[in-house]
């Protein structure tokens, strides 16, 4: 079995030394093992507890006002922020599985499902 965690320099990722690919973001999250607890296994690796990840980006309607805005077709002085949303990535990951919990913003919500295998990391 191949493995779903990479080791990385603490350094270069915000104090996470592993990583996994998140099936239901498409994208990355970490942890340490200053704040979680880690059975040790890169194949069925065992996290606790939950890993909670959230962000703030434009939403529909800030994508449009910032479009807009950039296309100036807006006031150049115009101040306060573009419409934003929040998004939520929560889960638990036992024995090489993930379970999102009902707070995720994305369609594996309230699932469990295996960790794809873990994917080089592109320098950009
Ligand atoms: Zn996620």
């Amino acid at each position: 079995m191949k493995p779903v965690l990479k080791q990385v320099p603490p350094d270069q990722y915000w104090g996470f030394t592993y990583l996994f690919d998140c099936p239901g973001c498409g994208d990355f999250h970490g942890f340490n093992e200053t704040i979680w607890q880690f059975n040790g296994d890169l194949v069925k690796p065992t996290i606790s507890p939950s890993i909670l990840v959230t962000w703030t980006e434009f939403s529909e309607l800030g994508r449009k006002q910032y479009d807009e805005w950039y296309a100036g077709l807006r006031d150049k002085n115009r101040t306060g922020k573009f419409d934003s949303i929040t998004k939520v990535c929560h889960c638990f990951i036992r024995e090489g599985r993930i379970q999102f919990l009902g707070d995720c913003w994305h369609e594996l919500k309230g699932q469990t499902v295996d960790l794809p295998p873990a994917t080089p990391i592109n320098p950009d």
